[in-house]
Protein backbone atom coordinates (compact mmCIF):
# COMPACT_ATOMS: atom_id res chain seq x y z
CA UNK A 1 0.00 0.00 0.00
CA UNK A 2 1.76 3.73 -0.92
CA UNK A 3 0.47 6.38 0.41
CA UNK A 4 1.02 9.65 -0.86
CA UNK A 5 1.81 12.01 2.29
CA UNK A 6 0.13 15.37 1.39
CA UNK A 7 1.64 17.27 3.96
CA UNK A 8 4.65 16.33 2.48
CA UNK A 9 3.86 17.12 -0.98
CA UNK A 10 3.16 20.59 -0.12
CA UNK A 11 6.54 20.55 1.58
CA UNK A 12 8.18 19.26 -1.67
CA UNK A 13 6.30 22.32 -3.86
CA UNK A 14 7.98 24.71 -1.36
CA UNK A 15 11.11 23.93 -1.00
CA UNK A 16 11.57 22.68 -4.39
CA UNK A 17 13.09 19.47 -5.52
CA UNK A 18 16.44 19.46 -3.92
CA UNK A 19 14.88 18.71 -0.45
CA UNK A 20 14.79 15.10 1.21
CA UNK A 21 12.38 12.74 -0.63
CA UNK A 22 12.46 11.06 2.73
CA UNK A 23 9.83 13.80 4.02
CA UNK A 24 8.14 13.37 0.65
CA UNK A 25 6.84 9.95 0.58
CA UNK A 26 5.72 7.80 2.98
CA UNK A 27 6.74 4.12 2.05
CA UNK A 28 4.70 1.02 3.29
CA UNK A 29 7.46 -1.94 4.46
CA UNK A 30 7.13 -3.44 0.97
CA UNK A 31 7.73 0.04 -0.67
CA UNK A 32 8.89 0.83 -3.85
CA UNK A 33 10.30 3.80 -5.05
CA UNK A 34 8.75 3.10 -8.78
CA UNK A 35 5.73 4.41 -7.35
CA UNK A 36 7.34 7.69 -5.65
CA UNK A 37 8.71 8.27 -9.45
CA UNK A 38 5.14 7.62 -10.97
CA UNK A 39 3.79 10.24 -8.81
CA UNK A 40 6.73 12.61 -9.79
CA UNK A 41 5.47 12.02 -13.61
CA UNK A 42 2.24 12.75 -12.72
CA UNK A 43 2.98 15.78 -11.01
CA UNK A 44 5.44 16.65 -13.96
CA UNK A 45 2.38 15.94 -16.30
CA UNK A 46 -0.02 18.03 -14.84
CA UNK A 47 2.78 21.32 -14.43
CA UNK A 48 3.63 20.95 -18.59
CA UNK A 49 0.31 20.67 -19.03
CA UNK A 50 -0.98 23.73 -16.97
CA UNK A 51 2.27 25.66 -18.97
CA UNK A 52 1.27 24.33 -22.29
CA UNK A 53 -2.63 26.02 -21.61
CA UNK A 54 -1.36 29.63 -19.78
CA UNK A 55 0.70 29.52 -23.35
CA UNK A 56 -1.88 28.46 -25.91
CA UNK A 57 -4.41 31.09 -23.66
CA UNK A 58 -1.38 33.70 -24.21
CA UNK A 59 -0.58 32.67 -27.90
CA UNK A 60 -4.78 32.96 -28.86
CA UNK A 61 -4.75 36.80 -26.98
CA UNK A 62 -1.37 37.52 -28.59
CA UNK A 63 -3.33 36.66 -32.22
CA UNK A 64 -6.37 38.15 -30.96
CA UNK A 65 -4.52 42.29 -30.13
CA UNK A 66 -2.84 41.46 -33.04
CA UNK A 67 -5.75 40.88 -35.35
CA UNK A 68 -7.62 43.73 -33.31
CA UNK A 69 -4.29 46.13 -34.55
CA UNK A 70 -4.34 45.28 -38.39
CA UNK A 71 -8.11 45.99 -38.70
CA UNK A 72 -7.22 49.39 -37.09
CA UNK A 73 -4.88 49.78 -39.34
CA UNK A 74 -6.82 48.90 -42.53
CA UNK A 75 -9.17 51.08 -41.76
CA UNK A 76 -6.82 53.93 -41.28
CA UNK A 77 -5.00 53.35 -44.25
CA UNK A 78 -8.41 52.52 -45.75
CA UNK A 79 -9.28 55.66 -44.71
CA UNK A 80 -6.73 58.04 -45.73
CA UNK A 81 -6.46 55.96 -49.32
CA UNK A 82 -10.11 57.97 -49.41
CA UNK A 83 -9.32 61.36 -49.50
CA UNK A 84 -7.56 62.21 -53.08
CA UNK A 85 -10.72 60.19 -54.47
CA UNK A 86 -12.88 61.97 -52.27
CA UNK A 87 -11.23 65.60 -52.64
CA UNK A 88 -11.13 64.83 -56.92
CA UNK A 89 -14.95 64.50 -56.90
CA UNK A 90 -15.17 67.56 -54.65
CA UNK A 91 -13.02 69.42 -56.86
CA UNK A 92 -15.17 68.43 -60.20
CA UNK A 93 -18.73 69.31 -58.45
CA UNK A 94 -17.50 72.42 -57.39
CA UNK A 95 -16.00 72.74 -61.00
CA UNK A 96 -19.73 71.72 -62.38
CA UNK A 97 -21.75 74.07 -60.17
CA UNK A 98 -19.05 77.00 -61.14
CA UNK A 99 -19.72 76.08 -65.16
CA UNK A 100 -23.59 76.11 -64.05
CA UNK A 101 -23.94 78.96 -62.12
CA UNK A 102 -21.36 80.97 -64.43
CA UNK A 103 -20.24 82.63 -60.92
CA UNK A 104 -16.85 82.63 -60.11
CA UNK A 105 -15.77 80.06 -56.85
CA UNK A 106 -13.89 82.93 -54.87
CA UNK A 107 -11.38 82.07 -52.75
CA UNK A 108 -11.17 78.11 -54.45
CA UNK A 109 -8.53 76.78 -51.72
CA UNK A 110 -10.96 77.79 -48.76
CA UNK A 111 -14.42 76.29 -50.45
CA UNK A 112 -12.41 72.84 -51.41
CA UNK A 113 -11.31 72.48 -47.99
CA UNK A 114 -14.64 73.42 -46.85
CA UNK A 115 -16.23 70.92 -48.61
CA UNK A 116 -14.00 68.02 -48.19
CA UNK A 117 -13.96 69.42 -44.27
CA UNK A 118 -18.06 68.35 -44.34
CA UNK A 119 -17.37 65.20 -46.55
CA UNK A 120 -14.74 63.51 -44.40
CA UNK A 121 -16.58 64.62 -41.02
CA UNK A 122 -19.77 62.14 -42.42
CA UNK A 123 -16.91 59.38 -43.19
CA UNK A 124 -16.11 59.65 -39.23
CA UNK A 125 -19.44 59.25 -38.22
CA UNK A 126 -19.53 55.84 -40.23
CA UNK A 127 -16.35 54.43 -39.14
CA UNK A 128 -17.47 54.93 -35.11
CA UNK A 129 -21.09 53.46 -35.85
CA UNK A 130 -20.13 50.64 -38.27
CA UNK A 131 -16.57 49.98 -37.27
CA UNK A 132 -16.93 51.35 -33.61
CA UNK A 133 -13.56 53.39 -34.39
CA UNK A 134 -12.62 57.42 -33.98
CA UNK A 135 -10.87 58.67 -36.87
CA UNK A 136 -11.04 62.27 -37.44
CA UNK A 137 -9.22 64.53 -39.54
CA UNK A 138 -8.79 68.48 -40.43
CA UNK A 139 -8.17 69.13 -43.81
CA UNK A 140 -4.94 72.00 -43.19
CA UNK A 141 -4.54 73.18 -46.38
CA UNK A 142 -5.10 72.82 -50.24
CA UNK A 143 -2.38 74.09 -52.42
CA UNK A 144 -1.18 73.40 -56.22
CA UNK A 145 1.39 70.46 -56.91
CA UNK A 146 4.48 69.78 -58.29
CA UNK A 147 3.02 70.14 -61.86
CA UNK A 148 -0.07 72.34 -62.67
CA UNK A 149 -2.03 69.25 -63.21
CA UNK A 150 -1.85 68.30 -59.42
CA UNK A 151 -3.26 69.86 -56.69
CA UNK A 152 -1.89 68.68 -53.56
CA UNK A 153 -3.91 68.48 -50.16
CA UNK A 154 -2.22 68.30 -46.48
CA UNK A 155 -4.75 66.53 -43.80
CA UNK A 156 -4.53 65.60 -40.10
CA UNK A 157 -5.65 62.65 -39.56
CA UNK A 158 -6.41 60.94 -35.99
CA UNK A 159 -7.35 57.82 -34.71
CA UNK A 160 -8.04 55.98 -31.66
CA UNK A 161 -9.55 52.30 -30.91
CA UNK A 162 -8.97 50.68 -27.49
CA UNK A 163 -5.67 51.56 -26.30
CA UNK A 164 -4.26 52.19 -29.99
CA UNK A 165 -3.80 55.72 -31.34
CA UNK A 166 -2.76 57.12 -34.45
CA UNK A 167 -1.56 60.81 -35.14
CA UNK A 168 -0.49 61.35 -38.91
CA UNK A 169 -0.50 64.57 -41.35
CA UNK A 170 -1.39 62.78 -45.04
CA UNK A 171 -0.26 64.68 -48.40
CA UNK A 172 -2.74 63.82 -50.94
CA UNK A 173 -2.08 64.43 -54.47
CA UNK A 174 -4.96 65.20 -56.50
CA UNK A 175 -4.94 64.97 -60.74
CA UNK A 176 -6.99 67.46 -62.38
CA UNK A 177 -7.04 65.78 -65.19
CA UNK A 178 -10.59 64.71 -66.39
CA UNK A 179 -12.03 67.92 -64.66
CA UNK A 180 -13.89 70.49 -66.57
CA UNK A 181 -12.22 74.14 -67.22
CA UNK A 182 -14.55 76.75 -65.77
CA UNK A 183 -12.84 79.47 -66.91
CA UNK A 184 -14.11 80.16 -70.57
CA UNK A 185 -17.43 79.79 -68.89
CA UNK A 186 -16.99 82.85 -66.82
CA UNK A 187 -14.78 84.79 -68.68
CA UNK A 188 -17.86 84.42 -70.84
CA UNK A 189 -20.64 84.89 -68.48
CA UNK A 190 -22.32 88.17 -69.28
CA UNK A 191 -22.84 87.03 -72.94
CA UNK A 192 -22.85 82.94 -72.29
CA UNK A 193 -23.98 81.43 -75.09
CA UNK A 194 -21.10 79.04 -75.34
CA UNK A 195 -21.97 75.36 -75.31
CA UNK A 196 -19.84 72.47 -74.54
CA UNK A 197 -21.12 68.69 -75.77
CA UNK A 198 -18.71 66.69 -72.80
CA UNK A 199 -15.07 67.34 -74.64
CA UNK A 200 -15.16 70.47 -76.54
CA UNK A 201 -16.48 74.24 -76.06
CA UNK A 202 -17.87 75.51 -78.67
CA UNK A 203 -18.49 79.98 -78.27
CA UNK A 204 -20.69 80.82 -80.81
CA UNK A 205 -20.63 84.14 -80.79
CA UNK A 206 -19.81 84.78 -76.67
CA UNK A 207 -15.78 85.16 -77.40
CA UNK A 208 -16.37 87.42 -80.32
CA UNK A 209 -18.78 89.62 -78.00
CA UNK A 210 -16.57 89.44 -75.58
CA UNK A 211 -13.87 90.86 -77.52
CA UNK A 212 -15.84 93.20 -79.23
CA UNK A 213 -16.80 94.83 -75.59
CA UNK A 214 -13.34 94.52 -74.84
CA UNK A 215 -12.73 96.85 -78.18
CA UNK A 216 -10.31 94.13 -79.28
CA UNK A 217 -8.87 93.11 -82.93
CA UNK A 218 -10.68 92.17 -84.85
CA UNK A 219 -13.62 90.17 -83.05
CA UNK A 220 -15.57 88.44 -86.11
CA UNK A 221 -12.15 85.97 -86.50
CA UNK A 222 -13.59 84.49 -83.20
CA UNK A 223 -17.09 83.85 -84.16
CA UNK A 224 -17.73 80.18 -83.72
CA UNK A 225 -14.56 79.57 -82.04
CA UNK A 226 -13.94 75.99 -80.50
CA UNK A 227 -11.48 75.28 -77.67
CA UNK A 228 -11.04 72.44 -74.82
CA UNK A 229 -13.35 71.34 -72.80
CA UNK A 230 -11.45 68.57 -70.59
CA UNK A 231 -8.32 69.29 -68.82
CA UNK A 232 -5.44 67.14 -70.82
CA UNK A 233 -2.02 66.77 -70.30
CA UNK A 234 -0.25 67.23 -74.07
CA UNK A 235 1.73 64.40 -75.05
CA UNK A 236 3.73 66.04 -77.37
CA UNK A 237 7.11 66.98 -75.23
CA UNK A 238 8.82 68.86 -75.80
CA UNK A 239 6.50 71.34 -77.33
CA UNK A 240 8.54 72.67 -80.06
CA UNK A 241 7.27 68.97 -81.69
CA UNK A 242 4.28 70.31 -82.27
CA UNK A 243 5.33 72.37 -85.62
CA UNK A 244 6.24 69.14 -87.53
CA UNK A 245 3.59 66.95 -89.72
CA UNK A 246 -0.10 66.88 -88.05
CA UNK A 247 1.47 67.50 -84.43
CA UNK A 248 -0.39 70.62 -84.13
CA UNK A 249 -3.70 69.95 -85.84
CA UNK A 250 -3.85 66.36 -83.33
CA UNK A 251 -3.27 68.44 -80.47
CA UNK A 252 -6.03 71.07 -81.21
CA UNK A 253 -8.09 67.90 -82.06
CA UNK A 254 -7.78 66.19 -78.72
CA UNK A 255 -8.40 69.66 -77.19
CA UNK A 256 -4.95 68.99 -74.88
CA UNK A 257 -3.27 71.60 -72.57
CA UNK A 258 0.17 72.74 -71.69
CA UNK A 259 2.36 73.99 -68.59
CA UNK A 260 2.71 77.57 -69.07
CA UNK A 261 4.05 80.52 -66.41
CA UNK A 262 1.74 82.50 -67.90
CA UNK A 263 -1.42 81.00 -67.91
CA UNK A 264 -3.84 80.28 -65.30
CA UNK A 265 -3.51 77.16 -62.84
CA UNK A 266 -6.56 75.33 -62.35
CA UNK A 267 -7.42 76.81 -58.96
CA UNK A 268 -7.72 80.20 -60.33
CA UNK A 269 -9.57 79.07 -63.21
CA UNK A 270 -11.89 78.34 -60.71
CA UNK A 271 -11.50 81.57 -59.41
CA UNK A 272 -12.02 83.31 -63.02
CA UNK A 273 -8.73 84.55 -63.39
CA UNK A 274 -6.83 84.66 -67.18
CA UNK A 275 -3.84 84.07 -65.77
CA UNK A 276 -1.82 84.59 -62.36
CA UNK A 277 1.34 84.00 -60.78
CA UNK A 278 1.40 80.61 -60.34
CA UNK A 279 3.21 78.13 -62.48
CA UNK A 280 -0.22 77.33 -64.56
CA UNK A 281 -1.74 76.28 -68.20
CA UNK A 282 -2.52 76.95 -71.66
CA UNK A 283 -4.73 75.82 -74.34
CA UNK A 284 -5.65 77.11 -77.09
CA UNK A 285 -8.98 78.68 -79.22
CA UNK A 286 -9.16 77.97 -82.60
CA UNK A 287 -11.14 80.24 -85.01
CA UNK A 288 -13.63 79.21 -87.45
CA UNK A 289 -12.33 77.89 -90.39
CA UNK A 290 -11.21 80.47 -93.26
CA UNK A 291 -10.82 80.33 -97.14
CA UNK A 292 -7.61 83.10 -96.76
CA UNK A 293 -4.59 82.67 -94.31
CA UNK A 294 -4.87 86.51 -93.45
CA UNK A 295 -6.32 87.96 -90.62
CA UNK A 296 -4.65 89.12 -87.29
CA UNK A 297 -6.87 89.21 -83.53
CA UNK A 298 -5.70 88.43 -80.75
CA UNK A 299 -2.94 85.22 -80.05
CA UNK A 300 -5.17 82.50 -79.55
CA UNK A 301 -3.72 80.62 -76.08
CA UNK A 302 -6.70 81.03 -73.77
CA UNK A 303 -4.21 83.43 -71.11
CA UNK A 304 -3.51 85.90 -73.66
CA UNK A 305 -7.29 86.06 -75.17
CA UNK A 306 -8.43 86.44 -71.58
CA UNK A 307 -5.28 88.45 -69.70
CA UNK A 308 -2.92 89.99 -71.78
CA UNK A 309 -4.37 90.60 -75.13
CA UNK A 310 -1.97 90.90 -77.78
CA UNK A 311 -2.23 90.29 -81.39
CA UNK A 312 -1.06 87.76 -83.16
CA UNK A 313 -0.65 86.31 -87.13
CA UNK A 314 -3.45 83.73 -88.55
CA UNK A 315 -1.05 80.52 -89.47
CA UNK A 316 -2.45 77.80 -91.34
CA UNK A 317 -2.73 74.47 -89.04
CA UNK A 318 -4.58 72.22 -91.58
CA UNK A 319 -6.01 72.48 -95.14
CA UNK A 320 -9.40 70.63 -96.76
CA UNK A 321 -11.88 71.06 -99.32
CA UNK A 322 -10.62 74.92 -99.43
CA UNK A 323 -10.95 75.69 -96.28
CA UNK A 324 -8.15 76.07 -93.67
CA UNK A 325 -7.68 75.09 -90.31
CA UNK A 326 -5.88 78.43 -88.37
CA UNK A 327 -4.60 79.53 -85.36
CA UNK A 328 -3.07 83.30 -84.59
CA UNK A 329 -0.41 83.06 -82.62
CA UNK A 330 2.55 85.40 -81.45
CA UNK A 331 5.91 85.26 -82.27
CA UNK A 332 6.68 83.95 -78.66
CA UNK A 333 3.55 81.18 -79.02
CA UNK A 334 5.23 80.29 -82.46
CA UNK A 335 8.69 79.55 -80.72
CA UNK A 336 7.26 77.58 -78.28
CA UNK A 337 5.28 75.11 -80.13
CA UNK A 338 8.03 75.28 -83.29
CA UNK A 339 5.26 76.87 -85.60
CA UNK A 340 7.66 78.73 -87.12
ZN1 LIG B 1 -0.14 70.18 -77.50
ZN1 LIG C 1 -3.03 80.52 -59.87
Amino acid sequence: MKIVNMKSFYYFIINGINNDYKDFFYFSEEGSVFTGLATLFIFAFILISIIFLNFTIFSNNINTDSTISNNFNFMIEDYNRNIPILAKETIGNISNETIIKGIPCYNSTDVIKNRLQSILNEKSKKYIKNNNIIIESEVLNVYNGKDPYHLNIKTLVTGKKGNMEYNNVIESVVSIEGEKDPLPFLMCKNHPTLEEDGRKINYNDALSYYLATSGLLNPYVYENATASLIIKRCPYDPYIHHGEGLCMKNCIDNGYFHESADGSCYLCRLEGKGGCLHYGLETFISPHKVRNVTDRSISGTDHVIYQEQYPGDAIQIYYENDFYEILILDSSHRAKYGMI
